[in-house]
């Protein structure tokens, strides 16, 4: 897992990057955490790991090999209309996954949950395609924002609800590859200028 120090020009140049939210070693430690749940929780049905992309794509190669079992991957892209910052809830899969989902026990991997209206068109798009069992696992989780209970069995860190970039997650396409976790402040205008 990577969590030396590096340099990042740019990164310092950027007055909108805030505080560290989490930081490479809790993010480290929580998801080496949840792997051990996993493999404890599936130990005698290792489960399909489905990744939600792009910004899954950090803490699935992190969480995927905390897993001490025998999984499998696949990977699913969805674009969800709405502003930069804003999701509306209305998705479309970019990218549909490889595997038949039939009788598979799978865990669906996101990166973030906000309104959690992503996280529900996911669920309904996979419970029709017959799984065994579909559990999810978020890194991390808006506090407060989601009017529906979402059931995730697996939440890596409940944080403020402020937009963030790094470790997977971005802001027009930058700072995924960012170590830690960091709060982005988008100005309405920023927002305006790329809408
Ligand atoms: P929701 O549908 O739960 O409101 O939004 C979920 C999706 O919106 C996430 O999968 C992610 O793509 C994006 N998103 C929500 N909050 C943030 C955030 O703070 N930072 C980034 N980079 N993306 C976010």
């Amino acid at each position: 897992m990577y969590s030396e120090a590096r340099p990042q020009a740019e990164v310092s140049d950027d007055p909108r990057l805030g505080d560290v939210v989490v930081g490479s070693d809790r993010l480290a430690e929580r998801v080496r955490e949840l792997g051990a749940q996993i493999t404890a929780d599936y130990a005698d049905r290792p489960p399909l790991l489905v990744g939600v992309l792009k910004g899954a794509f950090v803490v699935m190669s992190d969480l995927a090999r905390a897993v001490q079992l025998p999984v499998e991957i696949d990977f699913m892209a969805v674009a969800s209309y709405g502003t930069a910052t804003k999701s509306s809830g209305v998705v479309r899969i970019v990218k549909d996954l490889d595997t038949d989902l039939s009788n598979r026990d799978v865990l669906v991997v996101e990166d973030i949950v906000d309104s959690g209206l992503t996280l529900s068109y996911l669920r309904r798009n996979l419970l029709v395609r017959n799984t065994k069992s579909l559990e999810v696992c978020a890194l991390l989780v808006k506090k407060g924002q989601q009017r529906v209970d979402l059931g995730i069995r697996y939440v890596g860190f409940t944080i403020p609800p402020a937009f963030v970039v790094g470790y997977g997650l971005d802001i027009a396409e930058r700072y995924r590859n960012l170590a830690d976790i960091r709060v982005y402040e988008d100005s309405a205008s920023d927002r305006a200028k790329r809408a």
